[in-house]
């Protein structure tokens, strides 16, 4: 007996499904630092441009360490991005978009959860990169809750600064003691479970 003549529903009548809607989705990209996450990001970016998709980037005002008005990947590879200091102002401007991009999302507050899906709740793709640990392998901030509403997460390693293994956590070689602390290689190193547990413990 087919499901339509078991119970007394026709499913396609129910519902009227857009083809926006049932594209949306929901990516993460995470990783520690050096991990290639706006490489990847950028590249997922041209890949709906070149589909012909509108896309709009966004990035926290906090983090200029490259460019102030685009995203920029370790290997200097760019595009343009709207720096906003808080969550709402992307509601203000993600309309005209298929697609919305924010890199570095770690860093903004907790209402990017509701942010990011309000936006899919529109037919938008969402797109996010960010770190999923900080510096002392706490989950970083809005990560876990986007995780677990994101349709689809790319986790990527970068490779340990002192085994070559698969590195997944961003050890802080300077002194300061705050979560946020911007830098480079200069400030963080890429480590596996366990060189870190290792240097943790000394
Ligand atoms: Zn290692």
């Amino acid at each position: 007996m087919k499901i339509s003549q078991k119970y007394d529903v026709n499913i396609s009548n129910a519902f009227s499904f857009s083809s926006r809607v049932t594209n949306a989705k929901i990516k993460v990209i995470c990783g520690p630092m050096f991990s290639g996450k706006t490489k990847t990001l950028i590249k997922t970016i041209d890949t709906f441009k070149s589909a012909g998709k509108k896309v709009i980037v966004f990035k926290p005002k906090l983090d200029n360490r490259y460019a102030e008005e685009e995203v920029v990947s370790h290997d200097s590879d760019a595009t343009p991005a709207v720096n906003v200091s808080r969550p709402v102002e992307i509601m203000d401007l993600f309309h005209q978009a298929d697609v919305v991009a924010i890199d570095e999302v770690q860093f903004f507050d907790d209402s990017i959860v509701s942010v990011c899906g309000m936006i899919a709740d529109q037919g938008k793709t969402v797109l996010v990169a960010g770190l999923d640990m900080d510096y002392r392998g706490n989950p970083f901030g809005p990560m876990p809750a986007l995780m677990t509403m994101a349709d689809e997460i790319e986790k990527l390693n970068s490779v340990c600064t002192f085994c070559s293994g698969k590195a997944r956590f961003s050890h802080r070689v300077s002194s300061e003691g705050e979560v946020v602390v911007l830098g480079e290689k200069d400030k963080y190193v890429p480590l596996c479970r366990s060189c870190y547990n290792e240097l943790k413990q000394e």
